[in-house]
């Protein structure tokens, strides 16, 4: 009987697999993308209600938030313009780009395109370039739909995603646990509560591109993650840098990725 459920079971979450159009990468998504992002819409509304968002208006940073989003997006736009599952994909996004007033050193983009810069990376950044090399990041994490892929690996393991799938629909209070379990707003995601390992790498190498093809130096990344790292001042390391790879293994897999990034660097204005 056990055995039977079992082989249900991978029966079913080999249904739920499918090939990533960007990163061409079999994952476990067994969940419906519009959903989940009407879920992320739900909660980003919520989080923006919640929290102190810097107005644009007179403000040079929250300016610099959202020109650097929108930099990428118009880049990635064009960028996958002649592949149509992609950029059909894309047309379902409705970006967001908003700084939040929080100490936090943190960023994030939800499913669908949401996303919150907080104030406290911005002494860490420094400067656009590098702001775009997060931006770009947490954004590779939401085209890549490793929101969707965590959702399911979780609900996998409790082996109701079936279930699961038509609670997604409703936003029903187990959904909703799921999606903050998995994506957890507030301060657990982007930054400070990282993918795997796998996914990491992705954010990384497509973040690089995104940056570059925005037409920002994708070099800052490495400055900025070397940054991070001092941020830590050697003692109890801040919890940015307990929970992600140790930096040092960070900065050399940006170092392999960067000839493919500056390929696609174009500095702006030239
Ligand atoms: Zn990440």
């Amino acid at each position: 009987m056990k055995r039977i459920l079992v082989a249900a079971t991978v029966i079913a979450l080999m249904a739920g697999c499918s090939r990533n159009a960007i990163t061409g990468r079999n994952q476990l998504s067994l969940f419906n993308e519009s959903d989940i992002q009407s879920m992320a819409a739900t909660e980003y509304a919520q989080f923006l209600s919640q929290n102190k968002v810097v107005a644009t208006s007179g403000s040079k940073d929250a300016e610099m938030v959202r020109r650097v989003g929108q930099r990428l997006t118009n880049a990635i736009n064009s960028f996958y313009a002649n592949q149509p599952e992609i950029a059909q994909e894309l047309q379902q996004y409705k970006w967001e780009y908003n700084l939040v007033d929080s100490k936090e050193v943190n960023a994030w983009c939800m499913p669908g395109g949401k996303i919150v810069v907080y104030t406290g990376l911005l002494p860490i950044t420094q400067n656009e370039a590098a702001l775009a090399a997060v931006v770009g990041h947490e954004i590779a994490h939401a085209l890549a739909k490793h929101g969707n892929e965590r959702m399911s690996q979780q609900a996998g393991q409790q082996l109701a995603g079936q279930a699961l799938q038509v609670a997604i629909a409703n936003k029903t209070p187990a959904a909703q646990n799921l999606f903050m379990g998995a994506f957890g707003i507030g301060s657990q995601v982007g930054l400070l509560l990282p993918f795997s390992r796998k996914q990491e790498l992705e954010a990384d190498r497509y973040g690089l591109i995104y940056s570059a093809m925005a037409g920002y130096n994708p070099q800052e990344a490495i400055a900025l993650w070397e940054r991070m790292a001092q941020a830590s001042g050697g003692q109890k390391p801040p919890e940015i840098l307990s929970t992600h790879p140790a930096e040092a293994t960070r900065i050399q897999k940006l170092q392999e990725m960067m000839p493919e990034a500056l390929k696609y660097y174009k500095p702006i204005g030239k």
